[in-house]
């Protein structure tokens, strides 16, 4: 129970123990002398149902992230406003819980890869994008890369038809943008594209292979990596080798969290505050 004044955030998903989340939001209720605390959540699946109906009023919860595996399952439960950017991913990552206690929602994903892109001078238009992965992150990435209207935007998953599937999200929201789901990494185009994604999780554990092949890079590259621990995948080690710009999903989850902050609060999130505190969690 949350018996005090103190307002109660946090992140729900399963797992969560190795979520980065709480440092920054704590950082930042700290630094703006805000009664509040950011806690995790372990909601197994079947668990869901009674955190929205039960859990959110009991420990007067005011606010939350969503994480796998709940992400598109709460999208249901929104039954206040919910975002354009909850209707394109079909997944919801923030929740804000309104004063009649029904809630709203928004996917700060796609626009937090977008703020990080833009803060380090890239911009999609007319660009070509080779993107790896279609899954939840992909979801996000590729509707924030359509948005800028691109060259080209190539999408290659194990999966195909999940490629296929997200593929069909940009064409409906995006129908000026030529997207194309492919059946290899070959045909990913990576030689001679603008900007590679990582949206897998290949390259978190350090004998995960390379998911393309070396030469494809050129320093005219731009990559980036979803993962950020560890904070240099394979991949991200291999386009410096070649001279290419890199970027790894820190600072997305740096720009997410902010806007989630800012949905919840109203107030301002101090980034360098946030920012300062991922970066000591990460690097100890
Ligand atoms: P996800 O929903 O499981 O999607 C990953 C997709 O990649 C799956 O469809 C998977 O296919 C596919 N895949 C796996 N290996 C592949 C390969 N070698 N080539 C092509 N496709 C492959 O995961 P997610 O939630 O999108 O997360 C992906 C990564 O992004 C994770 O490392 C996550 O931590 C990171 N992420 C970071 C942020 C951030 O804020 N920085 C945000 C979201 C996600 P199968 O299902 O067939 O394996």
């Amino acid at each position: 129970m949350n018996n005090g004044t103190r307002e109660l955030y946090g992140l729900i998903g399963y797992p969560v123990k190795h979520s980065f989340s709480p440092y920054m939001h704590n950082a930042a209720f700290e630094y703006l002398k805000m009664d509040a605390e950011y806690r995790l959540f372990e909601v197994p699946p079947e668990k869901l149902g009674e955190f929205f109906t039960k859990t959110i009023v009991e420990q007067d919860i005011k606010g939350f992230n969503v994480t796998i595996p709940h992400k598109e399952a709460a999208v249901p439960f929104l039954n206040a406003s919910v975002s354009q950017s909850v209707r394109m991913n079909q997944a919801v990552n923030t929740v804000r819980v309104e004063t009649d206690e029904t809630m709203s929602g928004c996917n700060s994903d796609g626009m937090g890869f977008s703020l990080d892109l833009k803060e380090r001078g890239f911009d999609a238009l007319k660009k070509r994008v080779s993107l790896i992965g279609a899954g939840g992150g992909a979801k996000a990435v590729a509707t924030s890369i359509a948005v800028k209207n691109p060259a080209k935007l190539l999408i290659f998953d194990l999966d195909s038809a999940k490629a296929a599937s997200l593929c069909d999200i940009v064409k409906e929201f995006f129908p000026s943008v030529p997207v194309e789901a492919v059946s290899s990494v070959e045909k990913l185009e990576v030689y001679q594209a603008d900007l590679l994604i990582n949206a897998t999780p290949v390259g978190m554990r350090e004998t995960d292979p390379l998911a393309i092949k070396k030469e494809w890079l050129s320093p005219d590259l731009f990559v980036y990596d979803l993962i950020y621990n560890p904070a240099e995948t394979k991949l991200l080690k291999a386009a410096k080798d070649a001279g290419c710009r890199t970027a790894n999903g820190l600072g997305m989850l740096l720009y997410q969290g902010c806007l989630a902050f800012e949905y919840w609060t109203g107030r301002k999130a101090p980034v360098d505050v946030m920012r300062k505190a991922l970066l000591e969690r990460l690097h100890g």
